[in-house]
């Protein structure tokens, strides 16, 4: 087998005597071709850190329908490339691009990926997601292969790009390719699992020996997750605190005995924020650019934002805002069965979100009942979402569990005060002003109850009323800087410590 190419960045770093790592990172959305939820901003923004950082980085995912609407600049790399899975072959084709120094691949295979949506339809997850997902692991060990790619490190995330470490380890054990190659799993949401009746191994090329409780069944099911955890060199997650909380049954979703057998190699990396993007001076989708210093541009975006989702002009009236999948998991039922009293402590709100049909239902139905105080759209919209950040004066994430969550940062920015549950990432970025004016930086509660949800509400407000004293919350938490760099740093200090171990 040849030796991986060497670019002319690598050279140069050789020449100084500086060690430069080989990273493939595989996700299934990506910023800006195809995005559902966090995972795609982190993969969005973490390759080009990395890339500045002695990282020779090349990242893959498939290549979707969304990501064909746009010009991205993509073009052909390579037709008629193959896998083969239990004797039967797969073609597919590989795209590329390059953005901010970094070699994005996509793997085009019409009939799994030319679709509307990413992994499911509203009505639920598509049938043929196991091979759509299993067949993708395999074409992104293809596709390496014939870069003749040497990754130092395969950094694989979430369940869709979990059963790599599984093939490396296994499948592909004798390619000279792979020999030192070492996987970091990362988990963005352990409760998604890709969990998937056992009678699909074989099409995977996964014998049945490994279905049992120490391998990858999951109580009668076969889990891509497991592979991810149990075969990975090491696994990471998405901040400290979540980290912890894996290991527990409350947070753990079954896996946290497994996950404790792995304590000694799981990490907890907080995701960070690109700011070319999320920050109220650079947003090219709010009416009017501010920072610290013109807040009153603010007032604009508030009003733009009220006109927009049809609420009445009333700037002085505290606006929530809400932006996120709808599901059990945001807590959107605490924020439903509180609309009046948040009514009563004389705020308005706007949602924006997608997920769950029953809160599709009642947060309309709501709208309806009173147009004058709340205002939901349905849907995804990116441009909405910025437009949420810049106008609102409060950002709810009253979350049961946030693995690191990325709202909450971007409110900071935006003096958009975050009220937030105390927990995962949340926990670990926002400090209770109430308990802690000297540093707080935004509202916190702990236990998931309405009680606790509105008594964090109640404080915000009474703050909110005294105008000074509010400007100067906002100040500092605008003050806020949860860049990448550190993030980066800390994968790199990880990837490094995998290959020596
Ligand atoms: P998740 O658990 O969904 O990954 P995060 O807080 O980590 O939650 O990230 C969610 C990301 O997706 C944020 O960038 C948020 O603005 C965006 N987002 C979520 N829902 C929507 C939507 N309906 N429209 C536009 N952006 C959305």
């Amino acid at each position: 087998m040849n030796p991986a190419p060497l670019t002319n960045s690598k050279r140069i770093n050789e020449r100084c005597g500086m060690n430069f790592l080989n990273i493939a990172i595989v996700s299934s959305e990506i910023v800006p071709f195809a995005k559902t939820g966090g995972l795609a901003d982190v993969i969005g923004s973490l390759p080009a850190e990395l890339s500045g950082l002695k990282c020779n980085v090349k990242v893959f995912m498939p290549y979707y329908r969304a990501a064909k609407k746009e010009n991205f600049g993509i073009s052909l790399a390579k037709n008629n490339l193959n896998v083969c899975m239990q004797g039967k072959d797969f073609g597919f084709s590989l795209y590329q691009c390059k953005s901010k120094g970094v070699d994005f691949y996509f793997i085009k295979k019409d009939e799994y990926f030319d679709r509307e949506f990413l992994y499911g339809t509203p009505q639920g997850d598509y049938p043929d997601n196991a091979q759509r997902f299993g067949f993708f692991a395999n074409a992104v060990l293809e596709s390496l292969t014939f870069l003749k790619f040497k990754a130092d490190v395969i950094n694989c995330n979430d369940w869709q790009s979990a059963l790599i470490p599984f093939y490396v380890r296994f499948k592909l054990k004798d390619s000279a390719l792979f020999k030192k190659t070492k996987t970091l799993f990362t988990v963005h949401n352990l409760a998604y699992q890709g969990l998937f009746p056992r009678e699909i191994m074989p099409t995977l090329d996964i014998g049945y020996e490994f279905f049992t409780p120490e391998a990858l069944e999951f109580y009668g099911k076969f889990s891509f997750m497991k592979a991810g955890i149990i075969y990975s060199d090491a696994v990471s997650t998405v901040s400290s605190g979540y980290a912890k909380e894996i290991l527990t049954k409350e947070f753990g979703c079954g896996l946290e005995g497994l996950l404790y057998t792995k304590k000694d190699s799981l990490f907890g990396i907080l995701n960070g924020v690109d700011y070319s993007q999320w920050s109220p001076g650079a947003d090219k989708f709010i009416v009017s650019n501010y920072d610290v210093k013109a807040l009153k541009n603010k007032a604009e975006c508030k009003k733009d934002l009220l006109v927009q989702m049809g609420l009445p002009v009333s700037p002085e009236r505290c606006l929530l805002g809400q932006v996120g999948r709808l599901a059990h998991q945001k807590g959107m039922d605490l924020i439903v069965d509180s609309i009046e009293d948040i009514i009563k402590l004389s705020c308005n709100l706007v949602v924006l979100g997608a997920g769950d049909e029953q809160y599709h239902r009642v947060l309309t139905a709501l709208s309806k009942k009173y147009p004058k105080n709340i205002s939901v759209k349905i849907g995804f919209d990116n441009a909405l979402a910025h437009k949420i950040e810049a106008g609102s004066d409060m950002f709810l994430m009253p979350s049961r569990y946030e693995p690191c969550g990325l709202n909450q940062m971007y409110s900071l920015k935006y003096g958009t005060i975050p009220l937030v549950r105390a927990t995962g990432g949340l926990d670990d970025t926002i400090t209770d002003y109430t308990r802690d004016p000297a540093r707080g930086n935004g509202f916190k509660f702990k236990e998931a109850t309405k009680e606790g949800f509105l008594g964090a509400l109640k404080s915000a407000v009474c703050v909110y009323s005294d105008k000074n004293h509010w400007k100067k919350l906002m100040a500092r938490a605008m003050g806020f800087d949860f860049s990448w760099k550190r993030s980066a740093q800390e994968y790199i200090k990880l990837y490094t410590a995998l290959i020596k171990k």
